[in-house]
């Protein structure tokens, strides 16, 4: 036998034992994942004991891991394995008491509000028109009057599934009370209502 011979003896040797190895290599890892899914409920239990943020990217890991080893998986199942990840992700939050929107930011709960409305009129804005007290031009749709010891300025905050930044304040806005900005007295004369609101991290 020639080294030529040999060599390309060895090469195909090496060919087929992976065409062996190939399916017995997926159903392991098709185990796997599917312990993985089954078996999911154990793995988060353990994680409670660490930080939630250190288990995602234990979750997100894993699922990398997978698709490195098969290159040949489709978007569905990419898509199907990103899935996996979110709904995982989404699990350890509430698990972890912490609620999420439809574009994954965390919302704290900050209570119960009473809501009000103001607009740039005299007696609304105590003669300060437009101008907050954060020195930002109240603009509406935006612009909410908080107590600043109890929501700090700046703060993103969502109220009735609309987002409002806090960015100013006033004499009768005191402890769980939010004035929301309207260009018009009409509009805002009427409002009046008690929510639950939430900090959007
Ligand atoms: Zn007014």
């Amino acid at each position: 036998m020639s080294l030529e011979e040999s060599q390309s003896l060895a090469g195909s040797g090496c060919g087929r034992a992976f065409r062996i190895l190939r399916p017995i290599l997926m159903i392991l890892m098709g185990t796997a994942a599917m312990i993985f899914l089954i078996f999911g409920d154990d793995f988060e239990a353990r994680a409670e004991e660490q930080a939630s943020s250190t288990y995602t990217s234990e979750s997100l890991g894993d699922v990398l891991y997978f698709s490195t080893e098969n290159p040949q998986k489709s978007q569905q199942e990419l898509a199907a394995d990103q899935a996996v990840v979110e709904t995982q992700e989404a699990q350890n939050l509430a698990a972890a008491g912490v609620i999420t929107d439809a574009a994954g930011r965390r919302l704290i709960p900050a209570g119960r509000f009473r809501i009000t409305g103001y607009c740039p009129c005299y007696i609304c804005s105590e003669g300060h028109g437009t101008m907050t007290s954060t020195g930002s031009r109240a603009v509406a749709g935006r612009t909410v009057a908080v107590d600043p010891r109890v929501i700090p300025y700046g703060t993103h905050l969502l109220i009735n599934g609309h987002e409002y930044i806090a960015e100013d304040c006033g004499g009768l806005i005191k402890n769980k009370h939010i004035d929301i900005y309207f260009n018009t007295h009409n509009e805002a004369r009427n409002i009046l209502f008690y929510t639950d609101v939430y900090i959007i991290a």
